[in-house]
C-alpha cells in the first residue's frame, strides 16, 4: 500500500505517459528504459512555500479602531489585512536545459495540479529540440477581483520567496570567501535564474504580473538577466510571445489537415469550434480566422459563445474579447452591446452546441475533475457542475458533428475517457472518416518554443523581429509533427496501407520521452 498522497491530476498524467510507451514496442526494443521511466517520473526537486502580503482592506467601522497601542506608543492602525497563500515550484527535470515552465495564479492550484502540469512541460520541452528542462509553479491566489497594487504586492511577495529559497542566509554567508565580481553563485538562489529556472507566464498571469515579478528579482539580486520569461517588449520580452501558443497549435493543426488531404485542404472554410476565451483560444481563432476558418465558438469559467451567423466570430469581435478579458471580465459582459449574431448559454461548454464542424480546439484549462465553478445566478450563489475537459460523452458529440480534427490548447483539455474514444475511431476508420486527436504536448508547444527563443535572444542581449520569431515558431511546430508522426510509424503497430493514421498521441509521449531519458543516461542519472 503506497504511502504517498493521493494527486489524481498528475496520476493520470502519468498514467497516460506509461500507457503510450507500454502501448508500443518501445520496452520491447528498449527495455532499459522502464528504468529510466521510474526515475524520470519523480521530480528532481519540489519547493513549498508561504506567501504573506497585505489586501486592499475596508474602511475602519469607527473613528477608536483606527488606533492601537504597541510598546506604549498609541499607534494609527490602517485598514489592510494580512493574507496568505500557498506557493509552490515544481522542477521536474534539467536535464535537456535549466528548469522551464509557466507560474499559474488561480485557486484551484495545488501540488498534484502542477505535478502533473511539470510533468507535461518535461517532455513538451523536450518535443522542442531546444535546451529546456521542465518545470511549473504557481499560488493558489485568485487574481479575480483583486486591484492592482494588490496583485503587484502578492507578485514581490512570491518572488521574494521564491528567490530566498536556498540562498545563503547573511550569517552564513559571511562565512563564505566571498568575490562580489565573479562569485555571483554565492548570492544567486537555487530556485530561479538565467541557467537555472526560468519561470513564465500561465493562467492568471499575464506580462503585467511578469513585468513585477522580474521587477522583484533584479530588485533583490541587482541582476538584469532573463530570469522569466513573457516580459514586455521593455523588459527583453520576445515579440511573439502573446501569440505563439494559439499561432503554433494552428500551424500544426495545418500540418494535421495537410497531411490527411495529402496537401489539397488547409483551413480555408473549415469550421472551428474553440473552448476557453484566454491567451490560447484568442490567438488561436485571430490565426484561424487569418487563415480562411469559420470561428463558431469561444467560452469562459461562466459559458458559451456560439455564433449564430454563417460567417462565424471576426476578427473585430476576438479584439474586442482580448480587451474584456485583459480587464478580467466575463463573456456574458460582451453579449448585450455587441454581439447580434452569437448566443449566450450559460454553463456550459460548446461541444454540444456547434452543429457540423471540422476541427476542435479545446483551450481553455485542464481537466480539473474537482473544480466547480461558483457562479451567482439570481439572488443567491450555488455550485455549478462544470468541468472543463471534453468529456467522453462529448468526444461521441464531436464525432457525430463530423469533427475530424482534435488538438489540446490546453494541457489535458480532453479526459482520458474521451482521448479513448478519438483513438479508437482513428484506429477503426480509414482517415477521411477518422478524428484524428493531437495532445497539448505537441499541440501546445509553440509557447515554450517562443519562451526558449526570448531565452536565446536575452542570452544575445538581441531583439528579433516578428518575422524571424514567427518562422522559427512555424519550422519548429513542423518537426514536432513529423517528429510525432516518424516515431509513431517507429514503435506502434500502424495499418498505413488500410488508411490508419498514425497515433500523434503515442508518437509525441514516445518521442519526448526518449529525448529525456537518452539526456539522462548520457550525465549519469541512470543506467
Ligand atoms: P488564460 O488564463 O488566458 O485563459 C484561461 C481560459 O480558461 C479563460 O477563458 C478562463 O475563463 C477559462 N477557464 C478557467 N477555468 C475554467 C473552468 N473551470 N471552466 C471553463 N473555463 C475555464 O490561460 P491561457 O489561455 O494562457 O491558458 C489556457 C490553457 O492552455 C491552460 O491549460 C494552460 O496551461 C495552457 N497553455 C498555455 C500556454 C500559454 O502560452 N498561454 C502554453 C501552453 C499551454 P475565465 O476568463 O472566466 O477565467
Amino acid at each position: 500500500m503506497t504511502t504517498l498522497a493521493c494527486e489524481p491530476e498528475f496520476e493520470q498524467a502519468y498514467e497516460d505517459l506509461v500507457s503510450a510507451l507500454e502501448n508500443s514496442s518501445l520496452f520491447e526494443k528498449h527495455p532499459e528504459y522502464k528504468t529510466a521511466l521510474k526515475i524520470a517520473a519523480i521530480p528532481e526537486r519540489v519547493i513549498q512555500f508561504r506567501i504573506v502580503w497585505e489586501n486592499v482592506g475596508v474602511s475602519q467601522p469607527s473613528t477608536s479602531q483606527h488606533f492601537y497601542i504597541l510598546d506604549h506608543e498609541i499607534r494609527l492602525r490602517d485598514s489592510n489585512e494580512v493574507q496568505v497563500n500557498r506557493g509552490y515550484r515544481v522542477q521536474f527535470n534539467s536535464s535537456l536545459g535549466p528548469y522551464k515552465g509557466g507560474t499559474r495564479f488561480h485557486p484551484t492550484v495545488n501540488l498534484s495540479l502542477l505535478k502533473f502540469l511539470a510533468l507535461e512541460q518535461t517532455f513538451k520541452n523536450a518535443l522542442t529540440g531546444l535546451n529546456l528542462g521542465g518545470a511549473k509553479g504557481g499560488a493558489d491566489f485568485d487574481p479575480k477581483g483583486k486591484s492592482d497594487g494588490e496583485i503587484r504586492r502578492f507578485c514581490t511577495a512570491f518572488m521574494r520567496e521564491l528567490r530566498s529559497m536556498s540562498t545563503p542566509s547573511r550569517s552564513r554567508e559571511s562565512t563564505f570567501k566571498r568575490n562580489e565580481e565573479t562569485d555571483v553563485g554565492a548570492i544567486t538562489s537555487k530556485c530561479i535564474g538565467a541557467n537555472t529556472d526560468i519561470p513564465a507566464g500561465d493562467i492568471g498571469v499575464t506580462s503585467c504580473e511578469i513585468g513585477w515579478l522580474f521587477g522583484t528579482y533584479k530588485a533583490e539580486t541587482s541582476l538584469w538577466e532573463g530570469c522569466i520569461t513573457g516580459k514586455g517588449r521593455a523588459l527583453g520580452g520576445t515579440s511573439m510571445k502573446p501569440e505563439a501558443t494559439g499561432y503554433g497549435l494552428i500551424y500544426y493543426v495545418g500540418h494535421m489537415i495537410e497531411y490527411v488531404s495529402h496537401g489539397e485542404e488547409t483551413f480555408k472554410s473549415k469550421r472551428v469550434a474553440i473552448s476557453g476565451s484566454g491567451n490560447v483560444a484568442q490567438y488561436a481563432a485571430l490565426k484561424a480566422i487569418e487563415l480562411g476558418a469559420i470561428v463558431v465558438s469561444l467560452s469562459d469559467s461562466k459559458g458559451t459563445i456560439i455564433s449564430t451567423s454563417d460567417k462565424g466570430l471576426n476578427s473585430d469581435d476576438i479584439i474586442n474579447i482580448i480587451t474584456l478579458k485583459k480587464k478580467r471580465k466575463q463573456l456574458i459582459e460582451f453579449m448585450e452591446p455587441s454581439m447580434e449574431n452569437s448566443k449566450y448559454i450559460e454553463a456550459e461548454r460548446p461541444w454540444k452546441h456547434i452543429g457540423k464542424i471540422d476541427v476542435a480546439l479545446p483551450c481553455a484549462t485542464q481537466n480539473e475533475a474537482s473544480y466547480h465553478s461558483f457562479s451567482a445566478i439570481g439572488s443567491s450563489n450555488h455550485v455549478i457542475e462544470f468541468r472543463n475537459h471534453v468529456s467522453e460523452h462529448e468526444a461521441a458529440s464531436l464525432i457525430s458533428a463530423g469533427c475530424k480534427f482534435i488538438a489540446e490548447g490546453s494541457n489535458m483539455g480532453c479526459s482520458q475517457e474521451a482521448i479513448g474514444v478519438f483513438e479508437k475511431t482513428r484506429k477503426e476508420n480509414q482517415k477521411h472518416e477518422a478524428i484524428w486527436f493531437a495532445p497539448g504536448k505537441a499541440a501546445n508547444a509553440g509557447g515554450s518554443v517562443v519562451s526558449g527563443l526570448e531565452m536565446a535572444q536575452n542570452s544575445q542581449r538581441a531583439s528579433w523581429s516578428a518575422k524571424k520569431v514567427d518562422d522559427q515558431l512555424i519550422e519548429i511546430m513542423e518537426s514536432i509533427f513529423k517528429l510525432g508522426i516518424d516515431t509513431a510509424r517507429e514503435y506502434v503497430e500502424l495499418a498505413e496501407a488500410e488508411g490508419e493514421l498514425p497515433s500523434l498521441l503515442a508518437g509525441s509521449n514516445i518521442a519526448g520521452f526518449c529525448r529525456v531519458a537518452a539526456a539522462m543516461r548520457a550525465q549519469g542519472d541512470w543506467w
